[in-house]
């Protein structure tokens, strides 16, 4: 297991010794210590990544795509090492670890194949004089900093195609699931990443040391992965060195479920967007609204579902709902829950902590929660489900685009052309339609609102690496 700094391809402590101790959600206890970066080393992670961009940017896009084909491999190899790493230090349940992993390793295969079909254009100029002709070039160093929640989905989702791109990278993962990042770093590498390409700097001093990494006229990319809150902060910063930026931000998913649905479908939908990662992801169903006529039955079939999840420590491969990530997670989801049930909401399963070790919530389904609840406006980031009923397509409408966010929405209905037009109306850079899970390295990820800027993920996460350049040509 890596505990230290990755710079330009070699393992070093903090330049102050500092550590950052890691926790097991599953029992609040110490798993190890890891080097917690100090804004030199940050850095030094720039001068590496510098260094090393020139002959990276040159190398033959083949090359580029053999190296990310072979971290592909080698993540399928070790597969069940990187699966328990992530449950220690995340606490997500196994199955769910499992299919992170894969997801993760698929922005390898996927950008290995993009990284040979980076096209320009050429085109006559409207007046005829001359061509235009337009070339896609490396933006240069990247800043990638990640979240706990998908400590290898959210590194490679941004890895793969600035390495693609022919950029060079440093990381700064979240100092939750640092150990993820570098067992990442270490495949890399002997996949053939050369010395600087990729470096890894985890660190509790994230402020300053991105602070410092964004004005350095050398950096020219950002791209974050994080709450909100954080993302307007950096976008600041940025701004101040002009650096462009790819921002995914928080969401808060509408979940609609119209009369004519398929309410086994939407079940299992339900279940996925809900419970995957424990309901931690930003693509998490955040507010259901569920026609009245299937209001009721689909309360109680979802509380039945939810309260079936075998709930204990990640790590044992029988269970389903793992732990939260920490104490303070666990603390805001009952809060939470605590005050809509104050409001008037009814528990149909769940809504109670256990006792014991470890930073467990139950699943808990709400009914009858008021449309103006607290729990409506802010990411949930837990197992827990609030349903509010809704009347007719207007309403749904209504509620559902009744947020400052907008990452996905997700629509169940039997009428197709009713989906469509839904699809359409929803303020969310993706739709769910008869479909709980919308993750897909092949696809552009990405929100509108408060929920990002730029896209990861399909073609167009891999422009988000490249800037155009015009060449006036008269030939
Ligand atoms: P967070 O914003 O607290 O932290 C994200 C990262 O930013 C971490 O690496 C953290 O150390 C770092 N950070 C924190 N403060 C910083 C600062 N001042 N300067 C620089 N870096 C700083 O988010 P989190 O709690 O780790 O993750 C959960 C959030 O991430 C949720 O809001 C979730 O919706 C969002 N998320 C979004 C997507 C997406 O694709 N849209 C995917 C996963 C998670």
């Amino acid at each position: 297991m890596q505990e230290e700094l990755f710079i330009g391809g070699r393992w070093r402590p903090a330049s102050d010794g500092a550590r950052i101790t890691v926790l097991d959600p599953a029992t609040a206890e110490t798993l190890t210590t890891v080097a917690n970066g100090t804004v030199e080393d940050g850095l030094a992670a720039v001068d590496a990544a510098a260094a090393a961009l020139p002959g990276w940017a040159a190398t033959a896009p083949r090359a580029r795509a053999d190296i990310l084909l072979r971290a592909f491999t080698l993540m399928h190899e070790r597969a069940d090492e990187l699966a328990t790493l992530i449950v220690r230090e995340n606490g997500k349940a196994l199955p769910d670890a499992r299919a992170e992993l894969n997801y993760a390793a698929e922005f390898f295969r996927w950008y290995a194949e993009e990284a040979v079909r980076v096209a320009g254009t050429v085109q006559t100029a409207p007046g005829g004089a001359n061509r235009i002709l337009v070339l896609r070039q490396p933006i240069g160093v990247s800043v990638l900093v990640t979240p706990w929640n998908f400590p290898a989905a959210m590194a490679t989702r941004k890895i793969g195609p600035a390495l693609a791109a022919g950029c060079t990278v440093v990381l700064k993962p979240a100092s939750e699931t640092p150990l993820t990042a570098l067992a990442i770093a270490e495949i890399l590498a002997e996949a053939g990443a050369p010395a600087g390409t990729v470096n890894v700097v985890p660190s509790t001093r994230s402020g300053p040391m991105v602070s410092a990494m964004l004005n350095d006229p050398r950096v020219r990319k950002l791209s974050f992965t994080g709450s909100t809150e954080v993302g307007r902060t950096l976008l600041a910063t940025a701004a101040e060195s002009v650096v462009s930026t790819s921002m995914e931000l928080g969401g808060n998913a509408p979940f609609l479920v119209f009369d004519d649905a398929d309410l086994d479908a939407a079940l299992d939908g339900a279940m996925i967007a809900k419970m995957r990662n424990g309901g931690q992801a930003c693509t998490a169903a955040n507010r259901f609204f569920v026609q009245r006529g299937v209001a009721e039955e689909f309360g109680r079939r979802l509380a039945e579902r939810m309260s079936a999840l075998r709930t204990g420590p990640g790590i044992d491969p029988t269970v389903e709902l793992g732990p939260l990530v920490n104490a303070a997670a666990v603390a805001k989801v009952s809060e939470l829950v605590d005050e809509t049930v104050a409001a008037g909401a009814r528990v149909l399963t769940g809504g109670k902590r256990p006792d014991g070790p470890g930073f467990h919530y139950p699943a808990t389904v709400l009914a009858d929660v008021p449309a103006d609840a607290d729990i409506l406006g802010e990411e949930i980031f837990g197992p827990v489900a609030p349903i509010v009923i809704f009347d007719g397509e207007a309403d749904a409408v209504r509620h559902a685009n009744n947020s400052e966010h907008g990452l996905v929405s997700y629509v169940y209905t039997g009428d197709l052309a009713r989906g469509l037009r839904l699809a359409e109306a929803l303020e969310s850079g993706m739709v769910g339609l008869n479909r709980g899970l919308v993750s897909e390295p092949a696809a552009p990820f990405g929100g509108v609102k408060q929920s990002g800027l730029g896209r990861e993920g399909g073609h167009e996460g891999l422009l988000e690496y490249t800037e155009s350049k015009y060449v006036a040509v008269t030939w």
